[in-house]
């Protein structure tokens, strides 16, 4: 882009000191202005980028334990079968009584306010 500027810098300086000439001087300055601030424009949005980037990566950091955490919590608000507190924790799995035969499972969460297990078969 520069090397197209002072080309057409030199064009213009060919056709001397006509009105036509100091005109397109006029617009080539306008130009030039506006590469500028595009130029500035350009590297804040790279500094942004960079910004967002390291910002993405410290948060794909954070996602594995965010994860465990939110599986091991009680994304379906299931109630404790003994005090009726959500505030449960999953501690593993077990046969279903019924269709367990068939491999269906149930989620088994253990109560953090009575200590109590309760497993639900999930919908
Ligand atoms: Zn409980």
């Amino acid at each position: 882009m520069n090397d197209l500027l002072i080309t057409l810098g030199s064009l213009i300086g060919a056709l001397g000191n006509t009105q036509s000439a100091a005109t397109l001087r006029d617009h080539l300055g306008l130009v030039n202005t506006q590469l500028q601030l595009l130029k500035e424009h350009v590297e804040r949005l790279e500094q942004e980028n960079a910004d967002l980037k390291q910002r993405n990566q410290a948060l794909e950091q954070q996602l594995p334990s965010q994860l465990n955490h939110y599986q091991n919590s009680n994304p379906n608000r299931y109630c404790c079968d003994n005090c009726g507190s959500d505030n449960l924790t999953r501690t593993g799995n077990r046969a279903d009584p019924t269709f367990g035969v068939l491999g269906m499972k149930q989620a088994v969460f253990t109560c953090n306010d009575c200590g109590t297990e309760s497993a639900f078969t999930p919908n």
